[in-house]
């Protein structure tokens, strides 16, 4: 049976892929520190054999006993609210927590994959953003421990490929959304959904005109799993090039929800926020024959049945 470490594994995208490795038929080693994400995400996991747990921060030494055949590397804050608020912990986990994986991965003769992201592009002059895109990003503005320990992570990666030989896969994930999202991490859709349901105001940052492209979770769990077995080491972006402004986004949730007091209210554009965002997925297509299949609609009904459970259970935990 072959094994895999994979990190972040209580959050979001690392649970849904445990989930996956464990259907292909792999024995899944998660390992994450909790910080941002939650046991419930894995709860349903522990009663298999096929599953350990490993409460540990991955920047500080890692090991794991036994063969390894693969990690996949995805622990890391990855809200803007959640990077403001622990920007060394961010930092850290991009730069050390890569290096210590890299290692582990030479070690063992393991191939390791690592969760790059879209921010690499920072607020990009190129649109869509193409794997060749440098990128402008700010190093010293609130999203800068993000970006640059990721910046970091893809060029550590690289050298660890080129000078040790070590086997390494680089994604670069763009917005991703589905079941298991924090409800208050922050980010759009999880902040729009809640307030939706609640009737409250959702709140559009700006005037609501900048754009993102939202990727459904299985979408982009397939994207990753053909990545792995495929023989790229360059970056390759995976993402759904659907391109919508936040305010129509907004709306759509309204639409989507029903709730009659929901409605827009606007606050302030955060600092260094991308304008635009779309990721062009040539590569992908012909590297992986990957492109996403759930449309927006159909992702969206698949989010809110979760949400809905969960902002229910909220509001009785108030009462
Ligand atoms: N945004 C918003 N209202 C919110 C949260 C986010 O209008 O309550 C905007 C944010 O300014 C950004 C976009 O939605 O332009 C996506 O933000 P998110 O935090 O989801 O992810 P990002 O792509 O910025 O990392």
């Amino acid at each position: 049976m072959k094994r895999v470490l994979i990190t972040g594994a209580a959050g979001f995208l690392g649970s849904h892929l445990c989930d996956r490795m464990i259907q292909e038929g792999y024995h899944v080693m998660g390992m994450d520190n909790l910080l941002t994400g939650s046991l419930d995400n894995i709860e349903h996991l522990f009663k298999l054999r096929q599953f350990e747990y490993y409460h540990h921060d991955v920047s500080k030494f890692v090991h794991v006993p036994g063969k390894l055949d693969y990690i996949l590397h995805f622990a890391s804050p990855a809200s803007p609210i959640d990077y403001l608020q622990m920007p060394i912990q961010t930092l850290k986990v991009g730069a050390l927590g890569t290096h210590n994986l890299l290692g582990l991965a030479k070690d063992k003769g393991a191939r390791i994959l690592v969760a790059s992201t879209s921010e690499v592009y920072g607020d990009p002059l190129v649109h869509p953003q193409k794997e060749d895109y440098w990128g402008n990003v700010n190093p010293v503005g609130p999203r800068g421990v993000y970006d640059e320990a990721k910046r970091f992570l893809e060029a550590i990666t690289m050298a660890y490929h080129n000078f040790h030989k070590v086997d390494t896969r680089i994604v670069r994930i763009f917005n991703t959304y589905g079941p298991r999202m924090r409800l208050n991490d922050g980010r759009a859709l999880p902040a729009f959904f809640s307030q939706a349901i609640r009737g409250e105001g959702l709140t559009v940052f700006g005037d609501g005109s900048q754009t993102r492209s939202f990727c459904y979770v299985d979408d982009l769990v397939e994207g990753i799993y053909r990545l792995l077995l495929s023989d790229y080491a360059l970056p390759v972006n995976i993402g759904n090039p659907q391109e919508i402004t936040i305010l129509d986004f907004a709306e759509e949730i309204i639409g989507l929800v029903g709730n009659p007091r929901a409605r827009i209210v606007y606050r302030e554009l955060p600092e260094d926020d991308p304008k635009v965002r779309q990721p062009d997925i040539t590569l992908a297509r012909e590297l992986l024959g990957w492109e996403p299949k759930v449309p927006r609609r159909e992702g969206l009904m698949r989010t809110y049945e979760y949400f809905k459970k969960y902002v229910g259970n909220l509001s009785q935990e108030k009462a």
